[in-house]
């Protein structure tokens, strides 16, 4: 059996004799390694490594720093077919998809390589006679970063380029569902000339999250995955005394107003809903069409395109949709599913009962649809992350914006329009993180920043971008002046301008 161990100190690190846990092949139910879940000990082992790396890798010039991670970009453009075949084995999705996630994550990467300008400092002079103030913005030490299974390379990489460009050392601990991406990442920072220590992996699950966050050397944490962890992650932190940026699950809108060019909208929630089986955390789970007619008609363009979905293993060229990340998370959504229907939504498509030849074992669900779902049944209240999209039906947009606005979470929601003015009036006014106007998917690019509100994000600071390297610095002004002649005599008052 395949071990999937630590990363720690430049060098993979085996755990043999430790707690373990199953990988599976998600396409054929099969165990296809076991990842080792570290002990508080094995934690401890890499903040020290970390530790001991940060005074160096701080004073490692930004330009210096910048030229390694430009080096671990072109190995990551060389390489990010080896990097999706690893994602796809262990996550599931199909394999343009991971594709696609390396790509959205290594430009994170090539954003953090303008680190010796993004780190640049304000000056002013004479802030007072004579007196210049200058502010620098200084790296933290070692910050860590807990990912979610649903991204395991992207996700990683919306957090340490930027913590790695700012002068930190990163301790990664990704997923144990789908490990194995961050070995690869690990070993190609160091053959970019990355020094052992700066970037550590620990596999582990919360006997290792609880680890890192009690450690009084790892000074922030970020954090992606669902809102109940996002919550005690940030709760946890903040009263250790870490800063720490948390963000959590969602259930993302689209509404749909009568003017929408329709057979756009729709195709728009065929991606949106179905693409990575809905495992996304920008998937779109809420279809929200304006009036009768509108809705009518998206339900009548939706069913056909569901119901013929092609679901098969993410390997498979043809594939839209690969299976779900277990076979306890298909089962759990299937459970959803029974409860729409009990709770009185109409089940237009169901994706239950899917099985594929030669892949019987796999966590395979199909297509989902429910129209006439309203807010009070489980299927509107829950995050399902699964491949199940639901019709709410609003008769105006200040009902749809009203409804968008309600909900307990706010990372991301479209609206499909031609009208400038309600489009506009829809960003201004919802209650969301990342808005999209006729974009079903609007997830900011690196040099913008992602996250959401609400329950979507505990903290203050959004991923990459700006916001990043906020988040993994501190800010240190220095006032300066340098007295000409000797003396002058003791001052007590509160310095002022003179
Ligand atoms: P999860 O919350 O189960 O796990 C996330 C991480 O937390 C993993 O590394 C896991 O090992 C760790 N963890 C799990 N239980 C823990 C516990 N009790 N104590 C401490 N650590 C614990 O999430 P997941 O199932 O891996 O990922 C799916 C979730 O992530 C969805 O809710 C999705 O919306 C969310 N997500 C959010 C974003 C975003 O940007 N807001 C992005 C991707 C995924």
């Amino acid at each position: 059996m395949r071990r999937i161990g630590h990363y720690i100190g430049g060098r993979d690190i085996a755990s043999p004799t430790g707690r373990q846990a199953p990988v599976f092949n998600p396409a054929t139910g099969e165990e296809s390694g076991r990842v080792a879940l570290a002990s508080a000990a094995e934690v401890a082992a890499a903040v020290r490594t970390a530790a001991a790396a940060f005074p160096g890798w701080a004073a490692t010039p930004p330009l210096q720093r910048a030229r390694i991670l430009g080096r671990f970009l072109r190995i990551l453009e060389e390489r990010t077919g080896e990097l999706a075949a690893v994602i796809t084995a262990e996550h599931g999705k199909v394999l343009s998809d991971a594709r696609g996630e390396v790509q959205r994550g290594l430009e994170v990467v090539e954003f953090a390589t303008a680190a010796p300008q993004l780190l640049k400092g304000q000056m002013t002079e004479n802030v007072g006679r004579d007196v210049d103030s200058h502010a620098v913005r200084q790296p933290l030490g070692v910050v860590a970063g807990i990912t979610p299974f649903n991204f395991p390379a992207m996700v990683p990489m919306w957090m340490f380029p930027v913590a790695l460009a700012a002068g930190n050392c990163f301790i990664l601990k990704p997923s144990e569902r789908d490990p194995s991406a961050s070995l690869l990442i690990a070993r190609w920072l160091t053959e970019a000339g990355l020094p052992a220590g700066v970037f550590n992996v620990v596999q582990g699950d919360k006997e290792a999250v609880d680890a890192l966050l009690a450690a009084p050397q790892v000074k922030a944490i970020s954090f992606v995955g669902s809102t109940p962890i996002a919550r005690y992650i940030y709760e946890t932190a903040a009263k250790a005394g870490k800063r720490c940026q948390a963000l959590g699950g969602a259930k993302n809108h689209m509404v749909i107003l009568p003017d929408a060019d329709m057979e756009q909208a729709a195709d728009a929630l065929m991606g949106a809903a179905y693409g990575s089986a809905g495992e996304r955390c920008m998937a779109i789970s809420v279809a929200v069409p304006v009036g009768a007619e509108t809705a009518d008609r998206l339900v009548e363009m939706l069913k056909p395109r569901v119901a013929a979905l092609k679901v098969a293993p993410g390997t498979d060229a043809e594939a839209e949709m690969g299976p779900l990340i277990t076979a306890a998370h298909r089962d759990k959504v299937a459970g959803f599913i029974a409860s729409g229907e009990a709770q009185g939504a109409s089940l237009l498509v169901d994706g239950r009962g899917l099985s594929m030849q030669g892949h019987e074992g796999g966590f395979f669900l199909g297509g989902t649809l429910f129209d006439h779902v309203t807010p009070d049944m489980d299927i509107y209240r829950e995050e399902i992350f699964g491949p199940v999209l639901s019709v709410v039906r609003r008769d105006s947009f200040e009902d749809a914006l009203a409804l968008v606005n309600a909900c307990e979470f706010g990372n991301g929601t479209s609206i499909f329009t031609r009208s400038g003015d309600a489009a506009r009036r829809f960003a201004a006014g919802v209650e969301v993180g990342m808005v999209g106007v006729n974009v079903p998917i609007p997830v900011p690019m690196a040099f913008h920043s992602f996250g959401g509100w609400k329950a979507s994000l505990f903290g203050d600071h959004h991923m990459h971008g700006e916001e990043g390297f906020r988040f993994y610095t501190r800010l240190k002004t220095v006032t300066t002046r340098w007295p000409k002649g000797t003396g002058g005599g003791a001052d007590f008052v509160m310095p002022t301008m003179r």
